[in-house]
This record gives structure tokens, C-alpha cells and sequence, in this order.
């Protein structure tokens, strides 16, 4: 059986890896020219570290990773609203969460694979044929396989074409990341804090070291959809909201250069059931994408690549295969999209005195809650 891939990102890479260990023959296609070092970082949550367990790789990207000990959400005076122990996630769940340079990441995954990525391949149609599928791509190329994987992204053109979806959302937030090179303290590799403003209006920051000499730094801020501020104005914007941040902010704004600042606005996609149509499965951002705010959306992709991979072991019709797959992965990745969603709005709530009473639910949140999360995100059974 063959797999036609469209979209080497991080979901569309770890299928192709759990399907070449499952013995399916795989073609990626992927639309940009070539891959190119990512300047950002990520965060790898513990279910989607016990993934690559399960598929012999997580070894080889915690090494390459940074080592964190505690995540913290704290006030911008420092004071701890929220706190997961990683060691913690170890012990409970078998695994940990990992920060890591997206490009380490993106050259591990590629390292894995028997097949090289078709880079420049830019699918624009599918058509069903009888026994097989046929994407088309910009440059007048097809291939054929048995199934195809949609796994393009949030504007995925595949579902657009051929499945549909209930359309995007807008948070009301933009995110400018990028990595910096600099020599963190020791005790600062080891933890990461998202920094929430004094004043809410989604002002959020944070820094983590992801291996080697890399740390990763990111921000957010509500702001109109497309609002045009260049590089250097978001800059200038970044250190005027983050004066007054204690700690280390200060010292990592200090170094970034802002022609390598990269801007998202950050969309959802609203939450469809159509996952499947005939030979095509949608996988990733492109079945789910969710806001950024659980750093969930490329473990739910790394989940999605293990269970599809499973679902086509037990299935040999791709339809029941799909169908497997989606009643084991819809719930879950739903239910990140409405809690992450919540959680853009809440980090969007703008004034000192409502800002004062958030951070007193959060701080105060019942054990059993923050449990019951935990339990939720990375409790997994593969
Ligand atoms: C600011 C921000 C921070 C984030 N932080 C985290 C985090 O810490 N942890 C986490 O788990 N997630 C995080 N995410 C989410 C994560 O980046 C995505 O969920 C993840 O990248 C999705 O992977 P994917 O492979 O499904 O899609 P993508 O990464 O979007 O990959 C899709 C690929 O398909 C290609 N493509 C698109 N169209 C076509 C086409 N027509 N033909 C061929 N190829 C095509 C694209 O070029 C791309 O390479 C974050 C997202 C943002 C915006």
C-alpha cells in the first residue's frame, strides 16, 4: 500500500516515520522549495515525547533539546500563578515535555526517513480514481497512491478542495517569535515562565532554552486582524510592553534582531467532524488546528501520525481505517481546540482589575483541577 503525503511540517514527517516502521510504502510532497532552518522554538508535550518513544526517536530529540525542570505561569512581577513540574510528568506519565530549535527538530524527523521529501510540490487537486488517488501539483506533476494524507496545515488546500471546513477564528491576538543566541544561566535552562502583562490586552511573553546556545522567545498582544506594524515597530512595541517584566526578559529582548522576528496571527480552525472523504484523510493542523495557548497543536499532530498509522494496521479499507482513526482522535483534539480557545480569551481580558481577578482564579485553582488537566493532556495510551 502506498500513502501520497502532502506537507512535510512536523505532522506530515512523524507519519511518514510511523509508516515507514509499519511497512507502507510513502511519498511526501511539500510545497516549499526547500526546507530552511525555522528560527523559532518548540515545545514538545510529554504525550507527544511518549509518540516518539513509541517510535524510537525520543532519545535522540531529547538530547538535542533543552532539559526543563518547571513551566510556570507567572505575573509580571513574578509571582507564580500556575507551575507543572516536569520531573513530575516523568514519574507520573513516563515522559517529559521538551523544548527544541524547530530546525533540530525538522532535520531529525527528515533524518528517519528512506524517502526524501519531493520539495517544490505544490498539490492543488485531488481526484479519486477507482482503487487509488491522484494529487496534482502547480507544476503540472501527479502522483498516485492508495490513500493521500492531508497534512498541509491550517489552510490546508486539500480540505478546502475536496473536504470543506466550517472556516477560521481569529483570537483577537498576534505572536511575533524568534530564537536568540545567548548564554542563559544554569538555572535558567532548566526552567521556562509565560509572562502575563499587568494589564492583560493578551500581553504574554516567554523564553526557553532549547538546546546548545538557542533559546526561544515568543510574545503576544491582542491586536486587531492584519493590523500592519513592520519588524522594527514590533520591536520597539515588545520592549515598551516588557520593561517592566522582572527576571531575564529584559536581557533576552536585548538580543533580538528584529529582521528575524516572525509574525503570526493567531487563527483556529473552527471545529469540524469531516476529518475523511473517500481516500483522503486530513491530519494535523489541517483536521484541527487549535491557538497556541496549550502548546498542543503539533502534539496533537505528532498524536494524530501514531494513531492513523495504527488505524491502517487494523484496517485494510482506507474507510474504516479513517474512521478508526477519527473516533479515537476527534474528542480529544476538539476538546484542546475549546480549552485553548478559552484560554486566548481569558489572556485577552484588558484592565488591572479584572487582570487582578484572573490571576486570583488561576493561582487558585483547585489541585484536582490542574490534576484532572495534566491527567488530560498527557495520560495517553498509544
Ligand atoms: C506562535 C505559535 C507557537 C506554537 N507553539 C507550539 C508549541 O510550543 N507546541 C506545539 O505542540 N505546537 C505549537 N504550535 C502549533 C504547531 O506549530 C502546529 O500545530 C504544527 O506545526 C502543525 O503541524 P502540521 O504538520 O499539521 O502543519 P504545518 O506545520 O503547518 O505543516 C504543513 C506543511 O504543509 C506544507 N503545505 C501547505 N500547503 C501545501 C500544499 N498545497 N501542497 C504541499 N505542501 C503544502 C507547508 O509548507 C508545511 O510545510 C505553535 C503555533 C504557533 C503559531
Amino acid at each position: 500500500m502506498k500513502a501520497i503525503i502532502i506537507g512535510g511540517g512536523i505532522g506530515g514527517l512523524t507519519t511518514a516515520i510511523a509508516l515507514q516502521q509499519r511497512g507502507w510504502q510513502y511519498e511526501v510532497y511539500e510545497a516549499a522549495p526547500e526546507y530552511k532552518a525555522v528560527g523559532a522554538g518548540i515545545l514538545l508535550g510529554a504525550n507527544a515525547m511518549k509518540v516518539y518513544q513509541q517510535l524510537g526517536i525520543a532519545d535522540a530529540l531529547t538530547s538535542q533539546g533543552g532539559h526543563l525542570e518547571q513551566l510556570y505561569i507567572k505575573d509580571y512581577k513574578g509571582k507564580i500563578l500556575q507551575q507543572i513540574d516536569n520531573n513530575l510528568l516523568q514519574q507520573q506519565y513516563g515522559s517529559r515535555s521538551v523544548p527544541i530549535h524547530r530546525a533540530t527538530l525538522q532535520a531529525a524527523l527528515l533524518g528517519y526517513l528512506d524517502e526524501p521529501v519531493r520539495t517544490g510540490k505544490k498539490c492543488i487537486a485531488v481526484t479519486e480514481t477507482q482503487g487509488g488517488i491522484i494529487a496534482r501539483f502547480d507544476d503540472g506533476s501527479e502522483a498516485k497512491g492508495d490513500i493521500l494524507i492531508a497534512a498541509d496545515g491550517i489552510r490546508s488546500a486539500v480540505r478546502e478542495h475536496y473536504i470543506g471546513s466550517q472556516g477560521y477564528r481569529y483570537s483577537g491576538q498576534t505572536c511575533w517569535r524568534t530564537t536568540v543566541t545567548m548564554d542563559l544561566p544554569a538555572a535558567e535552562r532548566i526552567v521556562t515562565s509565560e509572562v502575563w502583562g499587568g494589564r492583560g490586552n493578551g500581553v504574554r511573553a516567554s523564553f526557553m532554552h532549547v538546546g546548545g546556545d538557542q533559546v526561544y522567545f515568543w510574545f503576544t498582544r491582542r491586536f486587531p486582524e492584519g493590523t500592519p506594524l513592520t519588524n522594527e515597530e514590533a520591536l520597539a512595541l515588545i520592549q515598551r510592553e516588557l520593561a517592566s517584566f522582572s527576571g531575564h526578559m529584559k536581557e533576552v529582548v536585548a538580543r533580538i534582531d528584529a529582521s528575524k522576528l516572525i509574525r503570526s496571527d493567531l487563527y483556529d480552525l473552527a471545529p469540524t467532524k469531516n476529518w475523511h472523504k473517500g481516500r483522503v484523510v486530513l491530519l494535523g493542523d489541517a483536521a484541527h488546528a487549535t491557538t497556541p495557548n496549550l502548546g498542543q497543536g503539533a502534539s496533537q499532530a505528532i498524536e494524530d501520525a501514531y494513531a492513523l498509522a495504527d488505524s491502517l494496521s487494523r484496517h485494510s479499507a482506507p474507510e474504516a481505517a479513517f474512521q478508526h482513526y477519527a473516533s479515537r482522535r476527534m474528542a480529544r483534539a476538539h476538546k484542546i481546540v475549546r480549552i485553548s480557545w478559552q484560554l486566548a480569551l481569558l489572556t485577552n481580558w484588558q484592565g488591572a482589575i479584572a487582570v487582578a481577578f484572573r490571576n486570583f482564579m488561576v493561582r487558585n485553582m483547585p489541585a484536582g483541577t490542574t490534576k484532572r488537566q495534566l491527567d488530560f493532556l498527557y495520560n495517553i495510551e498509544l
